[in-house]
């Protein structure tokens, strides 16, 4: 118990902090002792050795130490006035120039004399040799060489208010107090055979390693247990799936084949390949959990209405669950246009259409509709999820687009049937290998290849001094008869801002630019039936050009826009951007997507370039998870993967398989954690997991 006591010590109580850097240390996330051990450096300098300043080469990164010999300030001329910090540093074996800009308070920093280390990429300005904003750090006293300097230091990513030199000092004497009380709750067998260092070594060399092959060993024993601990709830779920007795549905029947005959198109392979898995798992007692991968367009809709009649075939009721309004009422259109193709066996299939803007009677009847089974087939938004919904026999659970829906959220809907399929449907297409492990709970379907006859859109990205050239391209648009999108990005966190600024854009296109023709604006706080007002006339093609917010984002299908223009593309995800191009490129024109732009971040630039060059889902997908790295890739409520701090599944997956084999094996001899040597690791797993995981371990 000392231990858990220990580790729980709030970090206002160590050496060095106090009040107000616990204030501050509490804002990225470290309350505890815990935190600090885990809060580990963004990256590491090779303080033993610093390159002499004259062995420095353009264009490269470098950690040097050296001594103010220069300083100075002065306000730039070209650049409006803005105040530049100048100053000259100097190791005796030459000099370089240091310049920060804005940044007038850090005059005072650098005393004539002063000795300090600095870390930036090597420039040649105006003939000479120079840092830009390079990061730095005064040396004090040589008595903290040893933990400053002369030797490996990690670097950390910091609030204002706390410095590097504090922050290693705060760690280290914390370390130096608490790891003699901490056990390694990795069972010892696994360790060794995967030869992995134990905690404490792990803790200290991953904040100060004594060279860098002990730093990577640290490393990986802190990643694999990222991964381990990431792996169990996964696998127990899998299990306790696998435990759970489902139905077994009648796959083959009239219902489904007269569906298939009236569809106005052929399935392709891939399609058809996919419903074989579909139908195999339905047929079989076990209890489907099938992830449904496919590009934006592949065809996702077709199938899961064919898994829905499959259901229904037999005698059971059908429930999909999508995140909008809209898409809840597209996909009962087409749902319903689909059917009326298919004769008499129609009347089999009773639609009903679940959102929370109905009104009060027709909800109440409606609810009525589905206890008593009256509907079979509803399709809803979140409204499916209350608890006044009532099914008679659930037996299929289709949930789309399920990035937009946390785990907790989504085992909601299943626990109104008895043991129900459930089918889940994603557009972010992952590596196969990496869903595997990801999703390790779920049997993963691909859809890999596109309905024929798409036309290829071609993605253009366009600075902002272009738009006259833009306006004229969308006026070419829409005189040869096509539509226009014009998506505006409307965030949470400054949503009346940019509400703002979309009515402004919009107002200046309906009076001036496009005056000529009808301008309408959508957002998602207008009311529903104004939105369905809006989108219904411009599926009329009423209206020309239909400035949106990302409400477009989901499943909306209008085959006649060929242009979708993107303003501001660069506060875009890039997984968000290939799903809101995916709503061009339906009909049979060719179809442009113009990504509008100023960005100049490496990120912004990496993301929109993507864009232009991948029209793949799979590839987009693979260059988002690059750039933004797993844990906001995958964002924070679908999996533990925003606990991922220091693991990458994309450069360690062997290592990742690994823990996951581990993981299995362990919950094969002791399925709930109870063998002595698992007790620390049960203890951890509590703390970690939410409530309704935590039932998963109890005997
Ligand atoms: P997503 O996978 O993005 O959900 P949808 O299911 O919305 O894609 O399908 C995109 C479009 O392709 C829809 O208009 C659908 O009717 C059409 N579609 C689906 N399957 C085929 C097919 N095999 N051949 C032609 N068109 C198809
Ligand atoms: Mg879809």
């Amino acid at each position: 118990m000392l231990r858990d006591y220990a580790l729980n010590t709030p970090v206002q109580y160590l050496k060095g902090v106090g009040p107000k850097k616990a204030k501050l240390l509490g804002s990225i996330g470290i309350k505890t002792v815990e935190d600090l051990f885990y809060y580990f450096p963004r990256r590491y300098e090779d303080r033993k050795n610093f390159t002499p300043i004259a062995n420095l080469k353009e264009g490269e990164f470098y950690s040097i130490k050296g001594e103010v010999i220069v300083r100075g300030s002065r306000q730039s001329k070209r650049s409006r006035g803005m105040s530049i910090v100048e100053i000259v540093v100097s190791d005796n074996t030459d000099k370089i120039f240091c310049v920060w800009f804005n940044q007038r308070y850090l005059k005072d920093y650098f005393k004539i004399g002063q000795k300090l280390i600095l870390y930036g990429k090597v420039e040649r300005y105006a003939g000479r040799l120079q840092m830009s904003s390079p990061e730095f750090e005064l040396i004090q006293n040589e008595e903290e060489a040893s933990l400053q300097w002369g030797r490996i230091v990690g670097i950390y990513t910091l609030p204002q208010g706390i410095t590097q030199r504090t922050m290693r000092k705060i760690i280290k004497d914390a370390l130096d107090r608490y790891l003699p009380y901490l056990n390694d709750f990795l069972p010892y067998d696994i360790r060794a055979r995967n030869n992995l260092l134990n905690l404490p070594r792990s803790l200290l060399n991953i904040h100060f390693p004594d060279d860098l092959e002990i730093q990577k060993d640290a490393h990986r024993r802190l990643s694999f247990e990222e991964f381990f601990v990431f792996q169990l709830p996964l696998l127990l779920r899998k299990s306790k799936i696998k435990e759970k007795k489902g139905l077994i549905h009648q796959v083959e029947g009239e219902l489904v084949s007269s569906f298939i005959k009236g569809l106005p198109f052929k399935l392709t392979y891939s399609q058809l390949a996919v419903l074989a898995e579909i139908k195999q798992d339905m047929a079989s007692p076990k209890c489907m959990q099938r992830l449904l991968e496919g590009d934006v367009g592949s065809g996702k809709t077709v199938v899961a209405a064919i898994a829905v009649l499959i259901a229904i075939q037999g005698g059971y009721q059908a429930a999909i669950l999508v995140p909008t309004e809209i898409l809840a009422k597209q996909h009962y259109e087409k749902i319903g246009y689909w059917l009326s193709n298919m004769g008499d066996e129609k009347r089999r299939i009773r639609l009903g259409l679940l959102t929370s803007s109905l009104d009060k009677k027709t909800k109440g009847k409606l609810y009525q509709d589905i206890k008593d089974g009256t509907v079979n087939l509803v399709i809803g938004t979140h409204a499916l999820l209350e608890e006044t919904v009532e099914f008679k026999n659930l037996g299929l659970v289709v949930i789309d687009e399920q990035h937009k829906f946390g785990v907790g959220q989504r085992a909601l809907l299943p626990q109104k049937g008895k043991n129900p399929d459930i089918l889940i449907m994603t557009a972010t297409p992952i590596p196969r290998t990496l869903a595997i492990t990801l999703y390790g709970d779920l049997d993963i379907s691909v859809i890999k290849e596109m309905p024929p006859g798409r036309k290829p859109i071609t993605t253009k990205w366009i600075t902002s001094d272009k738009r006259e050239w833009l306006y004229g391209f969308i006026k070419e648009n829409i005189l040869k008869g096509r539509q226009v999108y014009i998506v505006y990005p409307i965030i949470e966190e400054s949503y009346n801002l940019d509400l703002l600024s979309a009515r402004q854009m919009y107002r200046e296109l309906k009076e001036n630019v496009f005056k000529e023709f009808k301008v309408e604006l959508i957002h998602g706080r207008l009311k529903e039936s104004e939105q369905d007002r809006i989108m219904s006339s411009f599926k009329k093609g009423e209206i020309q050009v239909l400035v949106a917010t990302t409400v477009l984002e989901v499943g909306i299908d209008v085959d006649n826009v060929s242009v979708m223009v993107i303003e501001h593309a660069e506060r875009f995800g890039l997984s968000q951007l290939h799903q809101l191009r995916g709503r061009i490129g339906r009909g049979i024109y060719d179809s442009t997507c113009i990504l509008v732009s100023d960005t100049n971040t490496p990120e912004g630039i990496a993301r929109l370039s993507a864009m232009v060059e991948y029209n793949d889902g799979f590839r987009i997908a693979e260059a988002d998870l690059k750039i933004r790295g797993p844990g906001e890739f995958f964002g924070s409520r679908q999996h533990g993967l925003c606990e991922l701090k220091i693991a990458n599944p994309l450069t360690q997956m062997q290592l990742l398989k690994k823990a996951r084999e581990e993981a299995g094996r362990l919950l094969s001899i002791d399925p709930h954690l109870n063998a002595r040597q698992n007790i620390m690791l049960k203890e951890k797993l509590l703390q970690r997991f939410p409530e309704y995981e935590k039932l998963m371990l109890v005997a």
